[in-house]
């Protein structure tokens, strides 16, 4: 061994020990005849002291070193001088006096320094990612995500889950994105799918009597990139044989209510998870993946705002579009600029604008506002007595901002529920110690695209429809509710699950209605159907991402939680990937590729 202590240990209880570190150099600073250096690893600094009168070879040879030198370092544990302690640092009350220096590995200047909180752009940090995983952060990033797949392995290993490996080239098992392909050698013109998630495969082992799966599985999607996505992802994707919806809730709900105590010593958890319907979800928050951290829930103003006469209401809610809103509380004195700044935020989620009424807090009540007591565009279109009322049912205060939008629902509860999301960020009501689940049940099974007019499977095409809704499946699709459901951690959705259909004759009837022909059917998932017919245990699961939760978890966005991510443009910069490949690999797949303007 190159060492025999790490850099976070040393203690006071450990002076006058003579020990060994290895590590990186954090930081050289020279102090006339004496050099420190704070010697970094993965457990934290030490500082370390070069004096001549200890080693004078030792001390020439430091005075040479540079930031993210590889050192060995031989020396005593002394305590530090009373006042020179670093309360910031573990190892803060001693130092270690230095009688031998070993340069293991010089080092370059690193393009940016190694520590936390660095201004870099993520592309130069992407680029040099060993580097930035040199940081602190991420290194304590990397052990949480550790400590939480393997808390969650032990937790379903002791219920008797199996783990099984499912393979990566197989063919399409579709969750709604785009495919990755794989071009065959031995079959050229033929093509492996990546699984966007192993649903099938594990479908498969519930028929082959696994009984208790799950997988710390790689999903790949082809989809254009947002804030929470990457092309592959990790879930932790788990199936039960004879389950209802119930048992598979309970387990999920103890798993993470396990997991995360244990990750997080001390964290603030609501017990049990609290459980909303999709609809209520959709009222209350606008959003199937509420925050439910903090309140500013939304209220509908449609009827008094169509009464009221204001011609843009009467516009919107006549053409079956939605006037909501919510209340952020104190915020009346927003100046014009800020308000702004919202109005932006509401844009660019799809709405036209949005309008505001501020409340001035020298009212002594809603019933007492005066109209010198309102800033509000609606003020000259709508009477004193209606801004009231909706002042009322938005639960607003004297010194209150209401904020409001109009327009067809999905667009207003998209943007009211980022402006929700914004003013919390604004007015710091987030409690960093707070992880809060949800669950969101009673999904609709099927959606309609707007554009296609086609109807989809809201989650995917092999969830159940609850039994009373299946003779509606093709009578009214849009009323048919699935035996769904969403586990959502401090507003995001970390995944779905659901009771699967064993019954051939549904499953087809679903295809049906996705609008699948026969053919497509049989050569796309001729396999899982010929499976239901050999004795399928009634099953159900769910596929919850890791990299999702340790977002949550650590409220950091996903490229900091993955340990070598791509950009928002699917590069890895580090390795420049994608990249061409050799004429002969080409050649051998029989691949032409046209040229493209790159
Ligand atoms: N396969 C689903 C997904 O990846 C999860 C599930 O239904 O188990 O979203």
């Amino acid at each position: 061994m190159l060492r025999d202590t790490e850099c976070g240990e040393p203690r006071v209880s450990d002076v006058s020990k003579t020990i060994t570190l290895a590590g990186w150099v954090n930081r050289r600073r020279d102090h006339g005849n004496l050099i420190f250096i704070d010697l970094r690893d993965r457990t934290g600094l030490i500082q370390v002291v070069f004096n001549p009168k200890t080693n004078e070879e030792a001390h020439r040879l430091a005075e040479n070193l540079r930031s993210e030198w590889v050192v060995q370092i031989r020396g005593e544990v002394v305590k530090r001088l009373d006042g020179a302690e670093n309360p910031d640092l573990p190892t803060g009350d001693v130092e270690i006096s230095a009688s031998e220096l070993i340069v293991l590995n010089p080092s370059k200047t690193p393009p940016f320094e190694i520590r936390d909180d660095i201004e870099v752009d993520d592309n130069t940090r992407l680029t040099y990612r060993y580097l930035d995983l040199r940081r602190p952060k991420m290194y304590a990033n990397l052990e949480l995500r550790h400590r939480v797949v393997k808390l969650m392995r032990d937790y379903l290993d002791e219920r008797g889950f199996l783990e099984v490996e499912t393979p990566i080239l197989t063919k399409s098992t579709p969750e709604g994105a785009r495919d990755y392909l794989v071009p065959s050698r031995v079959h050229p013109g033929q093509f492996y799918a990546l699984p966007q998630s192993p649903q099938q495969l594990k479908q498969l082992l519930m028929v082959s009597g696994v009984d208790r799966y799950f997988q710390i599985a790689r999903c790949f999607r082809d989809e254009d990139l947002r804030g929470d996505r990457q092309p592959e992802h990790t879930q932790l994707d788990l199936e039960m044989s004879f389950v209802e919806q119930e048992d598979i809730l309970k387990l999920v709900e103890a798993l993470y209510i396990w997991v995360t105590e244990k990750a997080i010593p001390g964290v603030q958890l609501q017990k049990p998870f609290p459980r909303m319907s999709y609809h209520e979800a959709i009222e209350r928050f606008g959003s199937d993946k509420p925050d439910l951290r903090y309140g500013m829930e939304l209220c509908t103003l449609s009827d008094l705002a169509e009464d009221s006469g204001f011609g843009v209401f009467k516009t919107v809610v006549g053409g079956g579009g939605t006037v909501r809103a919510f209340t952020a509380p104190g915020c009346g004195d927003y100046p014009r600029k800020t308000v702004d700044e919202l109005t932006e935020i509401a844009k660019s989620s799809g709405a036209h604008g949005m309008m505001f009424i501020a409340l001035s807090n020298e009212a002594e009540s809603i019933d007492a506002l005066e109209p010198d007591h309102i800033r509000s565009v609606i003020k000259s279109h709508v009477e004193l007595d209606t801004i009231k009322a909706m002042a009322n049912r938005a639960g607003a205060k004297p010194g209150d901002l209401i904020l409001m939008i109009a327009g067809p629902s999905g667009v207003v509860n998209t943007a009211l529920s980022n402006l929700r999301g914004e003013m919390a960020r604004r007015l710091d009501l987030i409690d960093p110690n707070e992880v809060s689940y949800l669950f969101v049940l009673d999904f609709p099974l099927f959606e309609l695209d707007p554009v296609s007019e086609k109807w989809g499977a809201m989650h995917h095409m092999f969830s159940s429809p609850r039994p009373e809704h299946v003779d509606m499946i093709e009578t009214d699709p849009g009323a048919v509710i699935g035996q769904l459901y969403d586990l959502v951690c401090n507003g995001i959705e970390l995944g779905s699950g659901s009771i699967r259909i064993t019954d051939r004759e549904i499953q087809e009837r679903v295809f049906a209605l996705i609008g699948y022909s026969r053919e497509a059917v049989e050569e796309r998932f001729g396999h899982l159907l010929r499976a239901f017919e050999y004795g399928a245990p009634p099953h159900g699961g769910a596929g919850l991402g890791i990299d999702r939760l340790l977002m949550a978890l650590t409220g950091q966005n996903i490229r900091e939680v993955v340990a070598f991510p791509k950009t928002q443009t699917a590069v890895d910069p580090l390795f420049e990937a994608p990249s061409r490949v050799e004429d002969e690999q080409l050649e051998e797949l029989g691949i032409v590729v046209r040229e493209t303007a790159k």
